[in-house]
């Protein structure tokens, strides 16, 4: 991004990650994606008049797991509020949230850019329940709305406005996710809508301290298409700046297809809202005990896992980085590695085929990998292979695509393609005499002197022997036939 010297940007994120409760948060209806249009509703969650929020307990478990997660402080009393708006998704005229007593106050979350440490401040995490959805007809002349998810329970975490740029934002957001996955809490799943970002965006004079005027972008469905949503709006920003204008406050809607932001509507202020106490819920009390469980309870999480990677492993620390992010090839890599004892070269595998693979076949929005195509025991055996010399690692590269085609053993693809590795010095020795004799001019010209022909030779004998013999073998038996 085209930065400019003078200018800094001043970025605060506000992610909306749906909870992967069963129920929804004030009634007892499912809480899964997708199904038929309005049938996972009740008349709570259609918003009918005189009926009454039940609080669903799991939803507070899951926001003080969050808050633990984030080092906030758990407030021991917070409170449901009314946000008053219309909107034909939001039947009821009002969002159960929370406003001025939420139930995790502060925090931070520690994020890595290009290596180096830096620390991102929470504001807060509140908990409020989903909206139903509106779905425009493709002829443009109706509008229905899908009230299954209506009611269904959402974390809204608010960072201060600490990032400065797009990578640091970018950061935050792939480390809140990790965070919110390892903790079961949410999918993650940015395109199916369960992780949401709205981004808040202000420019400044470089070494003022002072806000500038702040738009919100909003309407980014995934990890890039913020990158370059905060990208355009800083570098509109910063134009207007330097051309002596005003930053309006508003609410920008990114158009990915035209790759710009868009005015939608001036922003609103909190007291638009008319924000008061939920009169149909009792204010919420958490008490310490249950705190304290729910925090013996909370996993290993990537950050700790990631240095344990890095000491127990020995693995450097970019590897440990790109393995933890997900907890489930975390898990993977570790199981590979309890099957054979060589992590760097089962990190390379994973860092390399594995996750190449997850991005080929679009299984990188899914927390848990499914029709994951080479089981970790496997992957081990083919490093094993590797290890004790039975295969090259250029032919382990066949081995693996015959793995992910039919979920065979390495064992299995080995010995009944016939891809073992030649060690028997006989059949190198009659490859390479007849490499030898048929290029009797290119030896002649070795001998000569021009040793840089050696690789020739090896390069030659291995193309006879279709990439199977032993590479040390064929290196030690060319040198002594070059000999003569
Ligand atoms: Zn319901």
């Amino acid at each position: 991004m085209s930065a400019h010297p003078d200018v800094e940007a001043v970025i605060g994120l506000e992610v909306h990650a749906e909870l992967l409760t069963r129920a929804k948060i004030f009634c007892g209806c499912s809480a899964a994606f997708g199904g038929p249009p309005n049938t996972n509703v009740c008349p709570v969650c259609l918003g009918m008049p005189g009926m009454l929020p039940v609080l669903n307990r799991r939803v507070v478990e899951f926001a003080i797991r969050a808050g633990l997660a984030t080092s906030c402080r758990i407030a021991e009393r917070s409170r449901f509020a009314r946000k008053n708006y219309f909107y034909p998704d939001l039947p009821k005229g009002y969002q159960i949230s929370q406003y001025e007593l939420p139930i995790c106050i502060g925090g931070r979350i520690e994020i890595l850019v290009d290596g180096e440490p830096r620390t991102v401040g929470l504001t807060r995490i509140h908990m409020e329940e989903d909206t139903g959805k509106n779905i425009h007809d493709a002829h443009g002349d109706a509008s229905l709305v899908d009230f299954n998810r209506s009611g269904v329970p959402l974390l809204e975490v608010v960072s201060e406005p600490d990032m400065r740029t797009v990578e640091e934002a970018g950061a935050y957001l792939r480390t809140l996710r990790s965070i919110l996955q390892y903790l079961e809490i949410c999918d993650g799943n940015m395109e199916e809508g369960s992780f949401r970002c709205d981004a808040n965006v202000s420019v400044r004079p470089r070494g003022t301290t002072a806000l500038g005027t702040k738009a919100e972008v909003k309407n980014m469905n995934s990890f890039r298409a913020v990158e370059r949503a905060l990208e355009h709006e800083i570098s509109r920003q910063t134009d207007l700046v330097q051309h002596g204008e005003r930053v309006a406050q508003e609410t920008r809607l990114w158009d990915a297809d035209r790759e710009r932001t868009r005015s939608m509507r001036s922003k609103e202020s909190a007291h638009d809202y008319r924000y008061f106490p939920e009169p149909d819920l009792l204010p919420l009390e958490v008490c310490e005990e249950w705190v304290a469980e729910i925090r013996a309870g909370l996993p290993e999480l990537p950050d700790a896992r990631r240095e344990r990677f890095v000491r127990e492993y020995g693995l450097p620390t970019y590897d440990a980085e790109v393995l933890t992010a997900r907890k489930d090839v975390a898990d993977y890599f570790e199981a590979a590695v309890r099957a054979h004892a060589n992590p760097k070269a089962i990190s390379n595998w994973v860092m390399g085929d594995l996750l190449r693979l997850i991005r080929d076949r679009k299984l990188d929005t899914a927390l848990v990998i499914r029709d994951w195509p080479v089981a970790p025991a496997h992957l081990a055996t083919l490093v094993r292979l590797i290890d004790d010399d039975t295969i090259s690692g250029k032919i382990a590269k066949t081995v693996f695509e015959r793995m992910l085609e039919s979920g065979q053993t390495p064992e299995r693809i080995v010995a009944e393609q016939g891809l073992g590795q030649v060690t028997d010095t006989s059949a190198i020795d009659a490859a390479i005499a007849s490499v030898l004799a048929a290029n009797a001019d290119k030896v002649a010209e070795y001998r000569g002197g021009k040793d840089k022909l050696f690789g020739f030779f090896v390069g030659q004998v291995m193309k006879a022997t279709q990439g199977k013999a032993n590479p040390q073998k064929v290196n030690d038996l060319l040198r002594q036939r070059l000999a003569g």
